[in-house]
């Protein structure tokens, strides 16, 4: 799972680990936040917050979490056998993962610097309010996020935190692949 601030790069680091990889699923979010100018149709589930919060009475959702004023929620996740599942969550989400899943791996991102942070939620459209939001409580949640993360990535330049995070995941299919040997403690 890759958690961080906005700005850390996690969405694209996520759509290029599952192209590059069949065994790798992506989990699709839910969210009240309106889609932005030129964001995907097929970026997140956008409902309205009676929906979603249906959605949550139902039991719908592995994890959600309130943002900025906006509800995110990773539904319960069906992934197709013999794939893993990516989250591509915030702090919140990840403490509850954490919680709920111990077996996660949970690959913090990390922007190389705010500054480098607030030019890339610029990139994307987020209003000034926004990204002097975004980043206070991006402080916050590195600094918990180091101490919950399993692993943390750099994302300074986009095909070596790629490469990493995916070298990550490989490390631990082939522990956990160990782990269920016929040679196990042997
Ligand atoms: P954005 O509005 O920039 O798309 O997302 C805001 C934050 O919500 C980001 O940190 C993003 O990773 C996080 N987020 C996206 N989907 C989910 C989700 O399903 N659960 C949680 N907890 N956070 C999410």
């Amino acid at each position: 799972m890759v958690f961080g601030p906005g700005g850390a790069g996690k969405g694209t680091i996520a759509s290029r680990l599952v192209a590059a990889d069949p065994h790798l699923w992506l989990s699709r979010s839910w969210t009240t936040r309106p889609r932005r100018d030129g964001e995907p149709e097929d970026a997140y589930v956008f409902v309205d917050r009676h929906r979603f919060d249906e959605q949550v009475r139902a039991g719908g959702f592995f994890e959600w979490a309130e943002f900025l004023g906006n509800r995110y929620g990773t539904p319960v996740p069906d992934p197709p056998p013999g794939t893993d599942v990516l989250l591509e969550i915030d702090l919140q989400g990840a403490l509850q993962v954490r919680d709920r899943r111990p077996d996660a791996v949970l690959v913090l991102l990390k922007p190389p610097s705010p500054a480098v942070q607030a030019a890339r939620l610029r990139l994307r459209g987020d209003d000034e309010d926004h990204v002097r939001r975004r980043l206070a409580s991006g402080e916050e949640e590195l600094r918990v996020g180091e101490q919950i993360a399993d692993e943390v990535v750099v994302n300074d330049d986009l095909v070596t935190a790629t490469a990493e995070v995916a070298g990550i995941v490989e490390r631990y299919r082939s522990q956990a692949a160990r782990g269920r040997g016929p040679d196990e403690g042997s």
